[in-house]
């Protein structure tokens, strides 16, 4: 390809919210300056592709979403260094490099994070993608709209894996694994035999277990209504997993860790279960919020009184406080070692079937989706 010629690739896209995703040929604009254009090997599907899809979070359509793309490098654009045709990669969130938390490694809260992951266009209101019939298709998800055989990527949103990788199982470690498993070692910074509770077991909860399980935390508890996520928990290392459904989750947690426990870690964003788990917490501990609610405006439900005489923190995190140019090499260690069996949470499906994948992912018929371009 040169420089500056579109290329044609496949895409998912979503035409209307709430809709099915349509699989169609695009055309992708040439990588520009600072960029990749990553050929798609598998895509992970999480929650936050399914938030935009419903057209709640003013994403333009038609759009193509997906933020947990792994491939190879096809192309590189100018004025990249040390990324090579061919490449194996992982894609993750954008960032703009410039910003004072991006300069201080803590790219999860760049001051330009919004606009840069979510409109989905770039900063002049352009996109890469466009029909055959030159319609602009929104392509800049999370900087990668990677429900595509090919995207357009920054250079610092990628990291390069080992030539052996497996790409497609560690696809989800650029979202869904990463603010889990983040949240446990790097923005709580739980230590080795603290006390801890998971409140909800999708695919960034099971993560936190996972770390909870690696970082040496004890009892590591998991509060979830589904018992196949309860079960799957305890073999991921959950010493204790309660049903919130059956019995008062906050009660249990005193009787298994009396006092409280020094971590509790909100993935559910479930108002009920957030306010049982400020119940759950031990003088000084920590409470870290992931899920975000419905109403995302609703307020802590903290007394200022009490909360001071605990000294809890209270903590909001995105993308677990990751810097993914050094941390994401640690979860691909971490994955690749045997020490956190992502496997365990990942069901695979062919690309073109997308909407089964979405459905079951809607359903809590699998934990963690994963779309591939090399199955049929
Ligand atoms: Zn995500
Ligand atoms: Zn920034």
């Amino acid at each position: 390809m040169n420089k500056g010629q579109s290329m044609h690739a496949i895409a998912a896209i979503l035409h209307e919210p709430n809709t099915d995703f349509s699989i169609e040929p695009i055309e992708l604009d040439a990588p520009t300056s600072g960029q990749v254009m990553v050929k798609i090997s598998a895509v992970g599907v999480c929650h936050t592709d399914l938030i935009f899809a419903t057209g709640k979070m003013g994403t333009p359509f038609p759009v193509i979403l997906g933020h947990e793309g792994a491939g190879r490098i096809a192309s590189v654009g100018p004025d990249v260094e040390g990324l090579s045709v061919g490449d194996k990669v992982l894609l993750t969130f954008e960032n703009c490099g410039d910003c004072p938390n991006c300069a201080s490694h803590d790219p999860a809260y760049c001051h330009n994070y919004r606009p840069l992951n979510f409109s989905c266009l770039d900063a002049q209101g352009c996109t890469p993608a466009h029909s055959e019939g030159g319609t602009d298709i929104a392509a800049r998800f999370f900087g990668q709209s990677s429900f595509a055989s090919h995207a357009n990527v920054n250079a610092r949103n990628v990291i390069k894996l080992p030539a052996d990788a497996d790409e497609a199982l560690l696809s989800p470690l650029g979202c869904g694994v990463q603010t889990g498993a983040g949240a446990v070692m790097r923005s709580l910074r739980a230590k080795a035999g603290s006390s801890i509770t998971v409140i909800g077991g999708g695919a960034v909860g099971l993560s936190a277990v996972m770390a909870a399980k690696i970082v040496g935390c004890s009892p590591i508890i998991l509060v979830e209504p589904n018992k196949v996520r309860r079960d799957l928990a305890k073999e991921l290392g959950a010493t204790h997993a309660i049903d919130p459904m059956a019995s008062d989750a906050a009660e249990d947690i005193h009787k298994i860790s009396p006092g409280g426990v020094q971590y509790v870690l909100d993935t559910s964003g479930n108002l009920g279960a957030i306010e049982s788990g400020v119940k759950m917490m031990a003088p000084k501990a920590m409470f870290g919020f992931i899920g975000i609610p419905t109403d995302r405006l609703s307020p802590l439900p903290v007394s200022i009184g009490p909360m001071i005489g605990a000294g809890y923190t209270f903590k909001g995190i995105m993308a677990g406080d990751s810097d993914p140019q050094t941390f994401l090499p640690e979860l691909v260690y971490l994955v690749t070692s045997g020490k956190m069996p992502l496997e365990k949470l990942v069901t695979y499906y062919p690309f073109d079937q997308i909407n089964d994948a979405i459905k079951d992912s809607h359903s809590g018929g699998c934990i963690k989706a994963v779309l591939r371009f090399d199955t049929k």
